[in-house]
């Protein structure tokens, strides 16, 4: 059995660039740099080499020349959960997966099979040409299979559930060098801990996911100055409460940077938004929002869009962009809470954060999925993320302050765990998955790598009793 990292690894990969279609970049290659960016740019990351595979057998060649060299594996799609990890990668092989990049539509099964460097929008746009989506999250250029390992919070979620549930089959090269397709009869347990708990396991080539008959969407996103914060997160949380399954609700609080990439009427503002997503028609959906509306936002996006732009209601970045960011997920949120959330980061609390969302929980993500994995459902009414820009190390030292002052506010209505996918920085296991979930990963992790060859940002670590 060997023990990570090993100082004394030979790096030496001409064997290696032998073996594969892709690439092998070293420390001191022209592209370096380029090569072991992350999306997140705030995120210095330092591996011993970074690996660029184009297939399943490239990626089979690289895991097995890893275990043979006593190094280990990180997997990467785009780089935007590297922030969980940080960039301390001693002896271990990126592996960037963003030149597979094949997806299939079988429209008739509602399926879709998509390799692991596929981002989130382009499953959504070829979804959609046959007026299909998948369980989408609100970044369009996250990756499909880090999203999903890690759960997958979608607009659409309320109503069909966590995207981590909606996974047919996993192509995964375990630490033993084998290329296998699993499925629930097919290694079941390994099967049931990618679902939720991360990239622990193994090196995902790609992942079978069904999609759902959603075409459009009655969607948008309604802007009140800053000013207002108090008045209209108050409003939306009494909303929340009354609200169908197939409506999703967002509260959030914005503080744009002057910069071009934020288009004119909101670059360099402040304001407290609302965004609603709902699957049923515009008629219905207008009747919804009214409560909202009647509150005279002074921007108002909410409107019928195809399913596809769903990706762009939340504006996120799609670009690298460097940040500091943290989730957490809340039982509840009362007026008091609401208070707190305003006092914490509202007009004249002095916040750095770019962005402060609560989403609303609850429906189909609140409840397990039959035959669901390691995380079926959130066991949460809402789910928090906050994130300030890091063009420096003092700005990430300045929002990353903010986030735990943010996280003092709200401790009265903290929930017991936390949500992979928003998390940064080290949480403990038993946070992320719950006590039982987390004790049957290690179970997993034990029985396909024992070693620890897999370097998730948010590791499972092998119960060494199996
Ligand atoms: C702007 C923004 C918006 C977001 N919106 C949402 C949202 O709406 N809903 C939501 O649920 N999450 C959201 N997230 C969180 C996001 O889903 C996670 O950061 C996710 O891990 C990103 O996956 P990635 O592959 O793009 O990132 P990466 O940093 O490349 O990967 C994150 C982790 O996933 C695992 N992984 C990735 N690829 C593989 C692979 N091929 N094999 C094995 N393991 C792998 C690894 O453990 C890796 O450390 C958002 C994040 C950002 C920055």
């Amino acid at each position: 059995m060997s023990s990570f990292p090993r100082a004394d690894s030979p790096l030496d990969p001409s064997d290696l660039r032998a073996r594969i279609t892709g690439a092998i970049v070293l420390p001191g290659d022209g592209d370096w740099d380029g090569a072991r960016s992350a999306w997140n740019l705030a995120v210095d990351q330092h591996p011993a080499m970074v690996a660029l595979p184009e297939s399943a057998a490239d990626v089979a060649a690289v895991v097995s020349h890893a275990v043979e060299a006593g190094l280990r594996v990180a997997m990467q799609g785009t780089g935007h959960g590297a922030g969980a990890r940080g960039g301390r990668l001693p002896g271990t092989i990126l592996v960037k997966t963003e030149r597979m990049r094949g997806i299939e539509i079988d429209a008739a099964a509602r399926a879709a099979r998509v390799e692991a460097g596929v981002l989130s929008a382009e499953v959504a746009a070829a979804a959609g040409e046959h007026g299909l989506a998948m369980l989408a999250g609100s970044s369009p250029d996250v990756g499909v299979v880090g999203y999903t390992l890690g759960g997958g919070l979608s607009w659409l979620g309320r109503r069909y559930g966590l995207a981590a549930s909606s996974v047919l089959a996993v192509e995964i090269v375990t630490a033993d060098g084998r290329i296998r397709r699993i499925d629930a009869e097919n290694d079941a347990d390994l099967f049931w801990a990618v679902r939720g708990g991360g990239g622990s396991f193994g090196a995902v080539t790609a992942i079978e996911l069904a999609l759902f008959p959603v075409a459009e969407a009655y969607a948008g996103m309604m802007l009140w100055p800053i000013e207002r914060a108090g008045e209209v997160l108050h409003a939306w949380r009494e909303w929340t409460a009354t609200m169908p399954d197939d409506m999703t609700t967002v509260g959030r609080l914005l503080q744009l940077p002057p910069i071009l990439a934020i288009p004119e009427p909101l670059r360099g503002r402040a304001f407290v938004a609302i965004e609603a997503y709902y699957l049923g028609d515009e008629a219905e959906g207008a009747a919804l929002v009214a409560p909202i509306r009647a509150l005279g936002p002074e921007i108002d996006t909410v409107a019928t869009i195809p399913a596809p732009a769903l990706q762009r209601v939340h504006m996120d970045p799609e670009q690298p962009v460097p940040g500091r960011g943290d989730g957490m997920l809340l039982d509840d949120l009362p007026p008091s809470g609401i208070d707190a959330l305003v006092a914490a980061a509202g007009p004249g609390s002095g916040s750095p954060l770019v962005s402060l969302e609560v989403r609303q929980l609850g429906g189909a993500l609140g409840r397990p999925a039959a035959g669901g994995g390691a995380l079926s459902h959130v066991d949460a009414e809402f789910a928090v993320y906050a994130v300030g820009l890091a063009m420096t190390p003092e700005m990430g030292a300045a929002a990353g302050a903010h986030l735990a002052e943010l996280r003092e506010a709200l401790a009265p209505w903290l929930a017991d765990t936390t949500y992979l996918n928003f998390a940064e920085g080290d949480v403990p296991g038993e946070r992320l998955f719950g006590p039982y979930a987390h004790h049957r990963l290690r179970a997993v992790k034990a029985a396909y790598d024992l070693t620890d060859v897999f370097r998730s940002n948010h590791p499972v670590i092998p119960a060494r009793s199996v």
